[in-house]
């Protein structure tokens, strides 16, 4: 059986998006008001308690009280984001979000999604549903929308935490609509079993194929599980060594995240390609390039689109490669398919639902991002990744090798998404995965530093060629900018937060290759000082939030471009304002 892997979310679509302009005689490049493809879904946010969200967590949250005066400080701030948000657009169905304070010395903060359980039995029709008496969650994937129903090997943890949504009959509709998408009209009209609970039934023909596939081995999923965006913003104390304004400006662009839905992977479109202007931002959203154009093509290959190999980071004392590791963050799902047996399928499950909690792309995985970032210095990583070795050698070592998989390790490793560096030099002839694995262990160095110097030699091809590629941590960023400039706060604070977290990571990230065209916090917070006198690029293409200095110099960029608009922005009036006094306090006073 060959592994299937997929990266979505890692690795970026050169989408040639259809993504609106706002007309030039506007000042607003991210228009507040015209959010409006989200007015009929609010069931896009979970309005969720801190203990649910806290029992939803993938890891360990040290909280705040609720009465903590920097907590309340923070709430303030959000509270005026949210009120600035509702006034450009009073539509807007989110709920308000709160600030989730923790205690951290990892300088971060981030939105993440929560998981909701509809109350509604569905009972599956049609295919061979009726054949057994199994039951198990319906749950619907969080990944891109319209949703889909999860894919994986029953990875689903169905006894994983999720707040139940007491929905009343009426918007019953409403949700169900939006986490069936077309398949709706193959539900039967609900039926209500009892105070806030429902029964429908599922025709798995008219829903198509796939359903049939995944479903027809269930006869009835008790409730239906899908993923919202929880209201409570995840900030690290870490973060009170910023200036008052730097922090608002983190807050505002988890913002940008939260209003947008980014991490529900809205249909709107991100991760496309520009030319960067050599001066100044343009005032609305860069056009796409045409996947023909050489540039586009370069892009593809410099964001691994093209399956080719990016820089990885290493970890000290580490047994495997972090080779190994990429492949089988982005596989793990698949290994129990390469089972024989029971435990064997035990294990790699046990694996599975380990990686599958790495989620590399998700911005609260202990190691987000890595291997394509340095991993983080705290305790909480180092345990992930020992586990995962762990883990690793338990069920690798009880995949057998069979006339499926034997001929070609190698191409077993081809198919991951990362094909192509992995070379397999010597015979692979092995009793199980787990000693060809080790193989492939030894030999990665080598593989690794032969393709780091090709892959850097177009990185600076892309640097010199200005390419830019618009994310939604871009834009997020932008409408931070606008955000605060609404608040009344400087522009400044904005950019310079950028080089206080390059500092940051600089000193809690152990440092082991260095990309082309990176600036450190230093070297950037020189070019900031003279107005930028060189060009800064992306450098950091496999990172969706781009180099800390691009991230500073591109909002730089955007003030030149906006100078004219932002003097008409009025600033709101109300409180919360910027308190130097009061924020020196709550720097020395940890409560
Ligand atoms: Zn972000």
């Amino acid at each position: 059986m060959r592994l299937t892997a997929s990266l979505s979310g890692l690795i970026v679509v050169a989408a040639l998006s259809n993504c609106k302009h706002q007309d030039g005689s506007s000042y607003i490049k991210h228009d507040f008001a015209a959010w409006d493809d989200m007015e009929d879904t609010p069931y896009t946010w979970a309005d969720i308690s801190a203990a649910d969200f806290m029992a939803q967590s993938r890891h360990p949250l040290t909280p705040y009280p609720n009465s903590s005066p920097r907590q309340q400080r923070l709430n303030a701030w959000m509270a005026a984001i949210h009120q600035e948000i509702k006034t450009l657009n009073p539509k807007l169905a989110a709920p308000e979000p709160k600030i989730f304070l923790v205690k951290n010395d990892e300088a971060n903060a981030y939105v993440s999604p929560a998981t909701a359980c509809l109350p509604i039995e569905i009972i599956y029709k049609g295919g061979q549903a009726s054949a057994n008496n199994s039951t198990n969650d319906l749950v619907f994937s969080r990944l891109i929308e319209p949703m889909q129903i999860y894919r994986g090997p029953r990875l689903e943890d169905t006894k994983a935490p999720c707040h139940t949504l007491n929905i009343a009959e009426n918007d019953l509709a409403i949700a169900l609509k939006m986490v069936f998408g077309e398949q709706y009209r193959c539900l039967s009209k609900p039926n209500k079993t009892s105070q806030m609970a429902y029964r429908a039934e599922l025709d798995l023909n008219c829903a198509g194929p796939i359903w049939t596939e995944r479903l027809s081995s269930f006869a009835r999923a008790p409730r239906v599980r899908f993923t919202q965006i929880a209201n409570q913003i995840v900030v690290h104390d870490k973060l009170f060594e910023m200036s008052e304004g730097q922090l608002v400006a983190v807050l505002a662009h988890e913002a940008g995240h939260y209003y947008r839905a980014h991490g529900l992977s809205h249909a709107r479109t991100y991760d496309f390609f520009y030319k960067l202007d050599e001066k100044h931002n343009i005032s609305s959203r860069p056009t796409p390039l045409t996947s023909d154009e050489e540039i586009s093509s370069l892009g593809i290959k410099v964001t691994g689109k093209d399956g080719r190999f990016l820089a990885l980071y290493g970890l000290p004392n580490q047994n495997w490669h972090s080779l190994i590791y990429l492949g089988i963050a982005v596989s793990a799902t698949s290994l129990p398919n390469l089972c024989s047996d029971a435990d064997c399928n035990t294990q790699c499950l046990d694996l599975a639902r380990h990686m599958q909690f790495a989620a590399i792309s998700a911005p609260n995985a202990p190691l987000s991002s890595f291997p394509w970032t340095p991993a983080p210095k705290t305790n909480e990583a180092k345990a992930f990744y020992q586990k995962f070795e762990q883990l690793l050698e338990s069920c690798a070592a009880k995949i057998p090798i069979t006339a499926d998989n034997e001929l070609d390790v190698g191409a077993w490793f081809k198919n991951w998404p990362i094909p192509d560096q992995i070379e397999v030099r010597e015979p692979l002839a092995e009793k199980n995965i787990l000693n060809a694995l080790k193989k492939l262990n030894k030999q990665a160095d080598a593989m690794i530093n032969e393709r780091n110097s090709e892959v850097f030699a177009l990185y600076e091809k892309a640097n010199k060629a200005r390419l830019g590629l618009y994310t939604a941590e871009q834009e997020a960023d932008e409408i931070s900018l606008e955000l605060i400039t609404r608040l009344g706060l400087p522009a400044k604070d904005a950019i310079t937060g950028y080089i206080f977290l390059s500092r940051s990571t600089e000193s809690e990230r152990p440092k082991n290759v260095s990309i082309p065209g990176k600036l450190n916090a230093a070297q950037c917070e020189a070019a900031l000082n003279k107005g930028f006198p060189e060009f800064i690029p992306i450098a950091d293409y496999s990172d969706s939030h781009h180099s800390s200095c691009f991230r500073a110099y591109n909002l730089w960029r955007e003030t030149k471009a906006h100078e004219g608009d932002m003097s008409k922005i009025t600033p709101q009036q109300s409180e919360p304002k910027l308190d130097s006094a009061l924020w020196r306090r709550l720097q020395v006073n940890r409560t």
